[in-house]
């Protein structure tokens, strides 16, 4: 058992360094669970994204990791060591807010330096630490302004010199773009990818932003109220998602009301409720029979003419084009299939052609996917 030394943080085992464990952690305010239950181990320099929507229990969940609350049950784990008890100051983790919380009346370098004077490191220690953090965010030129005389991305790149400074173990990053438009939230992105490769250190990023998780992460904890409903690399997550809360909130999805007729070798075979019989589905676990949801993502999504030949490993079925919609790099189709429902195709606009050929809304088509783009899901 270890335990707190005065030089911050317990005595740990080296392998271990920024890893972080969260074990039947669980969190109640009143009468909301706001994280139950939740198990989780992320990796030393790893990038987890905590993804999920707004009261899922994200930041929460990271708010236990600083230490800024404490767990009603359960234990959390860092760097090896029980740190449930351990004071937020006391433990090897910073965290970047998305309000930035930068001193105004202090100029960028002095905001930097503030965690190490508090530290009592020497003068010349600090602002040889402050100078490497500010190139490290490409600030170094700006460091006599002060915050008010930056722009929104400059602002939250002194936020992130100021939290890695004391060269935290893990680096917690609470919705840190959210306030950033479009365009300077697509290049923090990157820098933020740069700063995580660099600095070796373990980042856990809370984001209910599906792109943001997907393009930075290892790997993506799904959460819904307050419980993780997968973990796994954006292309898990994405290909195979684990449930339909999880297929339904990643990307855009067609989910279809099916009745599972029969598995083999990994594969179902499902009915829609129009009688259509669909083969070879891809199964996660034993399904032994009833209701389901088969999802497929509109990318692999096959609409041809009602006379075109069907193509390999795809099993078509009848249906009319209700709507074609241009979106500029891309055009998507909706299909009608007899019971009513629907199924969305999206394809890219190469130059000069038509994704979709020469159809048009009313016709009738064919509509499927390639056999392996579908899977089934629990209701
Ligand atoms: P968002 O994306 O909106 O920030 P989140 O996923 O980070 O949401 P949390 O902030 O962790 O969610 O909140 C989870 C639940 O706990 C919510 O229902 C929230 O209202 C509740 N909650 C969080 N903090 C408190 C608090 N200090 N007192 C009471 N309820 C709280």
């Amino acid at each position: 058992m270890s335990s707190p030394t005065a030089g911050g943080g317990p005595v740990r085992d080296p392998a271990q360094r920024g890893a972080v464990s969260l074990r039947g952690v669980t969190k109640r305010f009143g009468d909301t669970t706001a994280v139950d239950q939740v198990d989780l181990d992320v990796r030393p320099r790893e990038f987890i994204s905590l993804l999920g929507p707004s009261g899922c229990g994200k930041t929460t969940t990271l708010r236990m990791v600083s230490g800024f609350e404490r767990p009603d049950e359960g234990r959390v784990i860092i760097s090896g060591a029980d740190t449930t008890d351990v004071p937020p100051h006391r433990r090897r983790v910073n965290t970047v807010f998305q309000s930035y919380a930068l001193f105004e009346h202090m100029r960028v370098a002095e905001n930097v330096a503030f965690g190490l004077k508090v530290k009592r490191q020497d003068r010349e220690t600090i602002s040889t630490k402050v100078a490497q953090a500010l190139d490290l965010v490409r600030l170094g030129e700006l460091a006599e302004r002060y915050p008010a005389q930056l722009s929104g991305g400059q602002r939250q790149r002194v936020a992130l010199a100021r939290a890695v400074v004391n060269q935290p173990e893990v680096l917690l990053l609470d919705e840190p773009l959210s306030a950033l438009d479009l365009k300077l939230r697509q290049a923090m992105r990157h820098e933020l990818g740069r700063l995580h490769t660099e600095l070796g250190m373990t980042f856990i990023f809370v984001t209910h932003d599906q792109q943001e998780a997907i393009t930075m992460s290892d790997r993506i904890a799904v959460m819904d109220q307050g419980r993780i409903h997968q973990l796994g690399t954006p292309t898990e997550i994405y290909e195979r998602p684990a449930s339909r809360f999880v297929a339904d909130f990643i990307g855009e999805t067609n989910l279809l009301d099916v009745t599972l007729v029969g598995t083999e070798e990994g594969a179902a075979t499902v009915r829609t409720p129009s009688g259509e019989v669909i083969g070879r589905v891809q199964v996660e676990g034993a399904r032994t029979g009833g209701e389901c949801v088969l999802a497929v993502r509109p990318q692999r999504v096959v609409v041809v003419a009602e006379v075109a030949p069907e193509p390999q490993d795809c099993t078509l079925f009848g249906g009319v084009l209700v709507d074609l919609l241009f979106l500029g790099d891309a055009t998507r189709a909706t299909v009608r299939l007899p019971d009513g429902s629907e199924l969305v195709a999206v394809r890219h606009n190469e130059a000069g052609t038509h994704p979709f050929g020469m159809l048009r809304p009313g016709d009738r088509v064919k509509v499927g996917w390639l056999h392996e783009a579908a899977c089934l899901l629990d209701r």
